[in-house]
């Protein structure tokens, strides 16, 4: 089994070096990147915060050499440990390299730093009448390097997939300190190993995420909601199947259950049916014409079905 070193304080001045001084070590600051979502504390002794692909090439290799851990984190919402310094060492910050770097609008491309807030391009790109459609509920405090480390997706992923649906390419840190690009900045690349897509998904262990190029969609024209209710589960269970082998794929298809329902209620008050068993949240978009009888875009509106 791999052991490790305790960061010296030759190595931590080694690492204010690097990252010119954008280093945590008084306890109260290194309890907030001590947990993530699972909230379960292990303090790291340091966190960096690195700005470029160089400064994180350096750390590696620093780490190699003195073999202390390293965990790259974005805004620490993940719900698999991955950004939890189990064993210590140095906490990587990726937050303050949050850059949009472009938003290529001839070729539907977005260039972004991983410390990216995901709601920041969305906003960015739908302001240019662009879309970028991975959802998770997490977005207005996810990073985007933090979404492609753990293939985020949300509701949207019916019609529009998840996140490692929309990453062309990327620059990667390798552990050893290598820096390398995978992919390219086309739709169409289809030479060689497909590394980006071995990198999405892989928590951080392979490399630390420097810089992610994404694919952009025209952002549709008009966008309707509808809350369906249901006497039982099997209704709107069976409904899902009709709604699909009717082929209407809609953006968003959630099904909540009756204990949802009450929470959500308890919770916000927003007049939801206690009593129903079920619920469908169905969201569909696209080109408005096909929306001018069914009145105002973003209103939703709502069905009851019977048994
Ligand atoms: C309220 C809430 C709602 C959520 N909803 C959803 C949802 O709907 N769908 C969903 O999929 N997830 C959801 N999540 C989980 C979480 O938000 C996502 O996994 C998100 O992508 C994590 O992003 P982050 O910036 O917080 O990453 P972190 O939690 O900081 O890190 C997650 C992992 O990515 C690695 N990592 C982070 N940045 C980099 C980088 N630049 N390079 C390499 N590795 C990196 C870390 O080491 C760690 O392994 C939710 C979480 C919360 C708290």
């Amino acid at each position: 089994m791999m052991t490790y070193n305790k960061i010296t304080p030759a190595v931590l001045q080694d690492i204010k070096n690097i990252v010119q001084g954008e280093v945590f070590t008084q306890t109260e600051d290194l309890i907030c990147f001590s947990y993530d979502a699972l909230n379960q504390k292990f303090l790291p002794e340091a966190v960096a915060f690195a700005r470029t692909a160089g400064q994180v090439s350096e750390l590696l290799r620093l780490a190699n050499r003195h073999l202390f851990p390293i965990i790259p984190r974005g805004s620490g919402s993940g719900f698999t440990g991955g950004s939890v310094p189990v064993k210590g060492g140095l906490v990587l910050s990726l937050t303050r390299m949050n850059n949009i770097i472009a938003i290529d609008t001839d070729n539907l491309v977005a260039e972004v730093e991983p410390g990216v807030i995901t709601a920041e391009l969305q906003n960015a790109v739908e302001k240019l009448g662009l879309f970028y459609p991975p959802d998770p509920a997490s977005l207005k405090f996810s990073t985007l390097g933090g979404n492609v480390a753990e293939c985020a997706g949300g509701p949207r992923c019916v019609k529009y997939g998840v996140t490692k649906d929309y990453v062309l390419g990327l620059e990667v840190v390798l552990p050893g300190g290598d820096i390398v690009k995978t992919g390219a900045k086309t739709m169409k690349s289809v030479a060689g190993y497909d590394l980006t897509s071995f990198l999405v998904g892989s928590e951080g262990t392979l490399g630390v995420i420097t810089r992610i190029y994404l694919k952009l969609l025209p952002l549709p024209e008009a966008r309707r909601t509808m809350q369906a209710i249901f006497p039982s589960m099997d209704a709107a269970a069976k409904t899902v199947s009709a709604i699909i082998k009717a082929k209407i794929i809609p953006s968003t298809l959630e099904f909540v259950d009756q204990a949802a329902i009450r929470c959500v209620e308890e919770y916000l008050h927003a007049g939801l049916p206690v009593h129903a068993e079920a619920l469908l949240i169905i969201e569909v978009d696209g080109d408005s014409k096909r929306w001018m009888s069914c009145g105002r875009s973003g209103v939703p509106f709502r069905h009851r079905f019977s048994s």
